[in-house]
């Protein structure tokens, strides 16, 4: 038993790991001769506690493994702060680059029922009349179902990615014109970086968060020129979330086109040592987008957490109607010749969006897969798992082939009982 609990404990409480079966054979290479010398380690599956190697599924969503989502969630968290405050191979100096942290929403399909505020911050009543509890299931729903642009909600998330890369495309154009330079020479003077995490509104709509940081002309190692403030990212982030459009598709003899909403929430954020209380802190920011990117459409769709088979699904799903109708509307649009780049059958229970839920820019701080590289190879130290690269004094012929996912009864009753620490490193969950 003290074997597979070692077995067990190596893959972190994942509990949808990929199964493997095959051997992995570690030879010594003579590097005067290129021979293959003696066997020095040899890993045969059947001989292991569970009867297979097991690999972690790295999973992102919560819904599907909280161990692997956890591990994402911290990953991010540290991918975050690094690019905010440096560390992890980014200089701390970054702690000084203008940043700013920005909202980008979907425009409105019809209304919905909400929680206005007035002035003072008082909740009136909705639209419809009543004053709805914040954990009321009608927010962000269609005031009117029959009304409400289900086919522009579904093809504005189908667009999202394209249309944030066209604002990442205006912002350096914006803030080269606010330098006084062409956007070609802004490139000698300043870099722009960004990490980004989708979201989904209550409604279905995706909306974005983002870092944007200035950076100087060789990324976050060197220093902004110093008529890069936070006022003018903040400026050029208006103007160009403004102008950014999509033309989209004609669906019925009805222009499509994309932009984003109204509001455009762009804060600067401070280094905690000048936190009153007030400003938004670089621990709130990366702990607020670390949470998102292991969500996927759970805020609108509830449980479904994966593609379609058979649109037939849908009735089984315990989900709103709204969801089930932005899902089905993704479906029937789906079938149309002239939209199969979309993939929307495919993104259905994304309603529509299949973009990734969290990317940065290159230079915005290090990776998640210098983090996971830096776990697999202390795991490698502990005990015997895949590795991607060797040294190359040794040769490793290997062969696995996909034996099936998860954990039997007693493994995932053995594992739920070494419960792995989720402690946190010291941010905010
Ligand atoms: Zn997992
Ligand atoms: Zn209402």
């Amino acid at each position: 038993m003290p074997t597979l609990v070692k077995q067990l404990r190596g893959i972190g409480g994942c509990t949808q790991p990929v199964r493997l079966d095959g051997h992995r054979v570690e030879h010594a290479v003579d590097t005067r001769t290129g021979e293959i010398g003696r066997v020095l380690h040899r890993l045969d599956s059947a001989s292991l506690p569970a009867g297979n190697l097991l690999v972690r599924c790295n999973n992102r969503r919560a819904t599907r493994c909280p161990a692997c989502a956890e591990t994402y969630r911290r990953d991010t968290f540290h991918l975050i702060t690094a690019g905010l405050r440096g560390g992890k191979g980014t200089p701390d100096t970054v702690t000084r680059h203008p940043k700013v942290f920005a909202t980008f929403t979907a425009p409105g399909f019809g209304p919905v029922h909400n929680r206005p505020t007035d002035r003072r911050g008082t909740v009136r009543a909705c639209r419809c009349g009543l004053l709805h509890d914040t954990d009321d299931e009608s927010l962000g729903t269609p005031l009117d179902p029959a009304t409400y642009d289900y086919e522009g909600a579904v093809l504005w998330n189908a667009h999202a990615g394209m249309l944030w890369r066209r604002f990442s495309i205006y912002l350096r154009r914006e803030i080269a014109k606010r330098a006084g330079l062409t956007q070609r020479d802004l490139a000698d003077f300043a870099r722009v970086s960004f990490a980004k995490v989708a979201e989904y509104q209550k409604r279905g709509a995706v909306h974005f968060h983002a870092v944007i940081r200035i950076d100087g002309p060789e990324g976050g190692d060197t220093p902004p020129p110093t008529w890069a403030t936070a006022d003018l990212l903040t400026d050029a982030i208006g103007a160009a979330a403004a102008h950014s459009r999509v033309d989209g598709p004609v669906v019925d003899g009805r222009p499509h086109m994309f932009t984003f909403g109204k509001q455009i929430d762009v804060r600067a954020i401070r280094s905690a040592d000048f936190d009153g209380g007030q400003e938004l802190t670089e621990r709130a920011v990366a702990s607020y987008i670390a949470k998102y990117a292991t969500k996927g459409a759970e805020t609108a769709t509830g449980a479904l957490d994966r593609p379609l088979k058979f649109l037939a699904e849908l009735a089984q799903l315990d989900i709103s109607d709204h969801a089930r109708r932005l899902i089905r509307t993704a479906w029937t649009l789906g079938a149309r010749k002239e939209l199969e780049g979309l993939r929307l059958r495919a993104w259905a229970h994304m309603l529509g969006f299949r973009g990734h839920f969290s990317t940065k820019s290159r230079r915005y701080s290090t990776t998640l897969g210098a983090f996971r590289d830096a776990r697999a190879e202390w795991r490698r130290a502990q005990a015997a798992v895949i590795t991607e690269d060797e040294p190359d004094t040794t040769l490793v012929l290997s062969h696995w082939v996909f034996a099936g996912i998860g954990l039997s009864s007693a493994e995932a009753w053995l594992a739920a009982s070494l419960e792995p620490a989720l402690g946190t490193e010291g941010e905010p969950t």
